[in-house]
């Protein structure tokens, strides 16, 4: 079987006035998602078999496709879909690899349908997959300081009610701005923990949004979410690698300041403490965790393909942590990573948004979608899912410009 050519489709979905939700801003800005883009890819063969991958869509789309007109797509095509390792190891360019990162997952989507096996069974070499996931609604984007922070606590109790046992939530808009300190923070906290009981799990992601010259109060937040008995603390403060590692130079020494400041909180706040989703390269994840910088890893499917996160995984698995995926692109990295996860001995739990993006329900036949908070993996072929080219060519035109608006 030959590799024909890649298709790829930008698809977008406007959010409703009342779905906008903020990405979380520093002094005086509020950046708030008005829509969200899809970068689909579709791999064909002469076999008539194709695989579906989704390239990281937040911005760049124009560089991303471009990455795959011309970079991707001439190197696979006349290829085997079987040689998806070797046909996508990464080079220096973000937007390349990116691209690369979803042509593995499409590869794997054709493997799985000559094999007629779903991919998490192939995925699987050590006879402990799973396929009926427990999901965490990951939301907490949609309330502000500015406004009323309560309705952090009215979304919890709704993904609560609608079967949930977890939620991630985010640390909301601009601190600076409404005058937001670590106290207050945690007695919005404290009010969730007594609404949503004890077993419900939370899960605290800053999104890097401290520096590390706020150590100081991110402990004390850290050894508030320990009291509260949140699960981990995501992404706590901003390291060096973040900026530039995927291209390979960042100084080590300046990673390893970055792994300080993360294992000082760690030991100082007894906190369970996440990061990597913004990952490429393997070196830097295991460098955080050999200086116990880091206890869960949350690598990203759609960054770095599915050999490696496998591989990543498994390292991990060695060393005794768990890898607990992020995912908040749409269907179709929401189906690599459900796979991924199922096939993964160290998982946990599996990520999924709650931001009403209709590009996880609509753009493919057959969605995979939790009910009652948990997902069952279907047992078709490969990821299980296709595109609705319907939908891509009707309502979910391509919409230009940032998906985020600064208020
Ligand atoms: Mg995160």
């Amino acid at each position: 079987m030959r590799i024909t050519d890649v298709q790829t489709f930008v698809c977008s979905y406007a959010f409703p006035e009342a779905d906008r939700w903020y990405a979380g801003g520093r002094g005086q800005r509020e950046p708030l998602a008005t829509h969200f883009n899809a970068i689909v890819i579709r791999v064909l063969t002469d076999e008539g078999l194709t695989g579906l991958g989704e390239v990281m869509p937040w911005s760049d789309i124009d560089a991303r496709v471009r990455a795959v007109r011309e970079v991707v797509a001439p190197r696979l095509r006349g290829r085997s879909p079987f040689d998806a390792d070797l046909l996508t190891v990464f080079g220096t360019d973000l937007h390349v690899n990116l691209a690369l990162a979803a042509a593995n997952v499409a590869c794997w989507d054709i493997v799985g349908k000559a094999a007629d096996t779903p991919l998490y069974r192939l995925l699987d070499t050590e006879g402990l997959a799973e396929p009926r996931l427990r999901c965490y609604a990951s939301g907490g984007v949609r309330w502000a300081w500015f406004d009323r922070p309560e309705q952090l606590i009215d979304e919890a109790l709704q993904h609560q009610a609608n079967g949930f046992t977890a939620m991630k939530l985010r640390v909301g808009t601009s601190w600076e701005r409404a005058g937001v300190t670590v106290p207050r923070f945690l007695d919005l906290l404290t009010r969730l923990r007594a609404a949503v009981g004890p077993e419900f799990e939370l899960m605290l992601d800053a999104n890097m949004r401290f520096s590390p010259d706020e150590a100081g109060d991110v402990t004390q937040l850290a050894v508030g979410l320990r009291e509260l008995d949140f699960r981990w603390f995501e992404d706590p403060i901003m390291r060096a690698e973040d900026d530039d590692a995927y291209r390979g130079i960042t100084a080590e020494a300046t990673q390893a300041d970055s792994a300080a400041v993360y294992r000082r909180l760690r030991e100082e706040s007894g906190m369970a403490i996440s990061g990597g989703e913004t990952t490429f390269d393997p070196r830097v994840v295991r460098r955080l965790v050999d200086a116990d910088a880091l206890d869960i890893v949350n690598l990203d499917v759609t960054w770095v393909g599915l050999h490696q996160a496998r591989r990543m995984a498994r390292w991990l698995r060695a060393r005794g942590r768990r890898c607990i995926p992020h995912s908040w692109t749409t269907a179709i990295g929401f189906a690599a990573t459900a796979h991924f996860v199922a096939a993964t001995p160290n998982r946990y739990t599996l990520e999924y948004q709650t931001i009403q993006n209709r590009l996880m329900d609509d753009l493919v036949t057959d969605p995979l979608l939790p009910a009652n908070g948990y997902l069952t993996l279907p047992e078709r072929p490969g990821l299980g899912i296709e595109l609705d080219d319907a939908a891509v060519a009707g309502k979910f035109q391509r919409i230009e410009g940032d998906i985020l608006k600064n208020l």
